[in-house]
This record gives C-alpha cells, structure tokens and sequence, in this order.
C-alpha cells in the first residue's frame, strides 16, 4: 500500500499489521482473517432531546478479532467516530491485549456525536439507547465495554444499569466502573500511569535522566491529566499541557496540581496562572525530551513530523501518529513508545477490574499499581529486546506489532480459525 496521510485509520493500522506479517512470515490464511473485522454492528440511536425533539446520530460496535478471549474495548462519543475509525480502533485493541498479555480479544464502540451539545439527560438517553442496541452482542465473557473519549465512569454506570434491566445484574459486564459499582481502585489513573512507567522504560534506552526531564502533553482528559500528575509527582518536568480550547507552557514547569483545579474550575487548561498560551500545533513542535499526545489520533502527520523536536514521543493516545510520520521520527531517530504498548495500562487494570469481579473481592489501589507496573515494564522489555534481536523490526512499533501478531496468531491457530 502506498504511504500517505490520506490513509484511512483503519488502513493504517494495517500497514503497521501488514510489516508485522512480514516479520512473522503469516501465511496468506492468516493475513486475511486479521486485517479484517468479524463483526461490525451499526445502529442507529434516535436521542429524545430535552425539548421533545429528536436527534438521530448512529452507533457502532466492532469486534475485530476474538482468538485470545471475550472481546474488549471502550466507547467513544465523537464526531470522527465514523466506521473506519472505529475499526481500527477494535484492532488495536486485539494487538494491545496480545502484547500485555491478558486474555482478551479486541473490540471498540462508537458514535458520532459531538457530546458537548447534548445535556447530562439526553446522553444518559443516548447511552442507554445504543446499550440496549447492542446489548444482544455484549456480555462479560462476550465482549466488555470500558470508557474513551468523552465517556467515563458515569457512562458505565448507565451501561450496566441498562444492561442489568435486560438480562440481570452483571457487574462485569463493564470495566472502568466507579468504585461504588464494582469499580477497580487505580482504574481511573491506569493508562496515564502506564504511560509514565514506560517512558521511565524509554528514557533509560536514550540515556536521559528522567529526574528533570521535559515533558509536553496534548490533551488534558483522563489520560493526558493523570500522566502529568505522575510525571510530575515522580520528579519530571511537565513544560506543556493543551486541550480542545488550546495549550499552556512553562519552561521552567508547569505546577500541574494548579492546572488542574484552574482546568476544573473554568473547563480548559488555557489561562492557569504563570503560563504563556500556545497552540496545539505548537506544543507539538516543542523543544523538550518527551512529547505525548494524549488526545486525538493522527496529528503528527507528514506535515509536522521534521519539526518534532522530542528524542521520545509515548503515544498516549491510539494512532496519533500517521505511518509517512513514523518513518520520518524513525529517520530522524526519534524513539516511538507505539499506542499499542503505551496506552496498555488502561485495558491491563480493565482485566484486573473483571478479574476482581468475576471473583466478587477488591485489590487494594497498592497493589493494582504494582501488578500494573510489573506488566507495563515486562512488555516494554520484551518490545525492546525484540527489536534489538531481529534486525527485520526496526522500530518499536514493528517489534510491538509482530509479538502481538504471533501471539494471536497462535491462539488462532490452536482453536483452529486459521
Ligand atoms: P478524554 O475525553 O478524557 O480527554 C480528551 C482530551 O483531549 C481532552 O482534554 C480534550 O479537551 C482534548 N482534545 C479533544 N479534542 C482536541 C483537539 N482537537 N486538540 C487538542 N486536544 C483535544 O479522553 P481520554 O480517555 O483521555 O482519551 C484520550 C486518548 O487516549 C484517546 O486517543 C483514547 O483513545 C486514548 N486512550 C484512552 C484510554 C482510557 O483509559 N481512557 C485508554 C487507552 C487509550
């Protein structure tokens, strides 16, 4: 396939899946069942406005792949959220859960909404709309949802009360619930704490200091938020933080628990006292060792890639980064942390929430986080060793990509699909 920004998410990934099969030397079978989806649902979820009027948008639910057990994959409301997106986000998720190692296969939801426009009433209508639209395709060994962009733990809340009204109650049936429902402690800080426990990883590799080390973050939700508390908390310098509304920066660092209530109180990070305005194409351009996109997919394209001035960019954020743009960062020798090891630390504490579940007992938050940092740091070692041992994988992501491959690949091959 011919390298452009104009690639479609999904056929994107599948230019990184396509390098991988060629490391793993797939057969034929085995590439043709795995750049395809198994099951893609599209529904369409009329939303009762608050006005008595109705609005409709459309739903989706995509199962890529279910080799290594129930399919697993969050929701997210956005108007990008399209089919092609959602694709490949479901097969990102089959490759992230191969690479850490839980038994999940991977699936993602959507709709196509622009959720700020809609009262907490009507998306409570909208969720529980399409839950019961899908509900007939969902289940905890099944297929388990979990939040993303513009859900939360509210939004689960409303999932498995609807799910509950159906079929009965099913604590399982999500992850990243609230605590009160069955939640996991260490959920809600899990994928932006992962991400910090592998740039520690990276920062080793590239022989810099992380005490001191600068840190530039796109996005300031849940992932973009709690990796700039623990960065910052654990001694790195955090100089940029942005969101929808635009970024903020501070050479000498951002105080991060200020930019968060000045974000909670007035709902953007722009205008947190002692910080200069800027763009969010210009954090990206930064002068600083670690740059993480933590919000959109595909904004480091073949346009800004030379600019990037980071030695490590952690993809906080699922495909942020275009594959013309990844051969630029890997010519310019810029370490890439892909999304499908950095942002893991959300599924792998999603697995422990359904672990703790299906048990009916609850870990303390101590010991999801070191269960978290043990799997987080073990991947990120075999990816780097990977990488270092076959010459074929030249960057992190072809190494990540090619161990998952071969370890859904096996799993096929066992229950006999390929
Ligand atoms: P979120 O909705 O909590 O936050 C998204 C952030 O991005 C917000 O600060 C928002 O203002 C900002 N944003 C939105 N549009 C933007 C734009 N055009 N420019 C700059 N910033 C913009 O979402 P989240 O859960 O933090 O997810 C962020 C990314 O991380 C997504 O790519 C998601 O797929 C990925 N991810 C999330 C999880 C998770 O556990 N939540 C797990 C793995 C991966």
């Amino acid at each position: 396939m011919e390298l452009s920004d104009d690639m479609t998410p999904f056929e994107a990934v599948n230019y990184f899946f396509d390098r991988a099969a060629n490391i793993d030397r797939l057969s034929d079978n085995a590439c043709g069942v795995l750049s395809g989806t198994y099951r893609e649902l599209r529904v369409q979820v009329p939303v009762r406005r608050d006005d008595g009027s109705v609005t409709v948008v459309y739903g989706y639910r995509v199962q890529h792949n279910g080799a290594r057990g129930p399919y697993k994959g969050g929701i997210r409301y956005h108007p990008t959220a399209d089919i092609e997106e959602v694709r490949a986000l479901a097969s990102l998720m089959t490759w992230k859960t191969a690479l850490v190692g839980v038994p999940f296969g991977g699936a993602k939801g959507g709709i196509q909404v622009d959720p700020s426009q809609l009262s907490k009433a009507e998306l409570e209508r909208m969720t529980r709309r399409y839950t019961d639209q899908i509900s007939h395709i969902i289940g905890p060994s099944r297929d388990i949802p979990a939040p993303d962009m513009n859900t939360n733990a509210q939004t689960m809340s409303w999932i498995l009360d609807q799910y509950g009204r159906k079929y009965g109650h099913t604590t399982s049936i999500v992850t990243g619930k609230p605590v009160a429902l069955g939640g996991s402690y260490g959920r809600d800080a899990a994928t932006g704490r992962g991400c910090v426990f592998v740039m520690d990883e990276a920062l080793q590799d590239v022989g810099i200091d992380p005490d001191g080390a600068t840190v530039a973050i796109q996005g300031f939700g849940n992932v973009g938020s709690w990796a700039a508390r623990l960065a910052a908390d654990a001694g790195y310098r955090v100089i940029a933080v942005s969101d929808v509304e635009g970024g903020i920066h501070a050479p000498g660092g951002l105080d991060v628990p200020a930019v968060m209530s000045h974000a909670r109180e007035s709902g953007s990070v722009v205008g947190a006292p002692g910080t200069e305005p800027i763009s969010n194409h210009e954090l990206l351009e930064l002068e600083c060792d670690v740059l993480m996109p933590a919000a959109l997919g595909e904004v480091i394209t073949s346009t800004n890639a030379d600019r990037v001035r980071a030695r490590v960019v952690i993809e906080a954020a699922n495909h942020p980064v275009t594959p013309v743009a990844d051969q630029i960062l890997a010519d310019n020798q810029v370490l890439v942390v892909p999304d499908i090891l950095a942002n893991a630390g959300g599924v792998t504490v999603s697995y422990f929430e359904w672990v703790q579940n299906n048990q009916e007992i609850a870990w303390d938050e101590a010991d999801v986080n070191s269960r978290l940092e043990n799997r987080m740091r073990k991947a990120y070692q075999e990816c780097r060793d990977f990488m270092t041992t076959y010459d074929e994988a030249r960057t992190m992501r072809e190494a990540a990509f090619a161990l998952a491959v071969s370890r859904v690949v096996e799993a096929a091959e066992l229950r006999g699909y390929l």
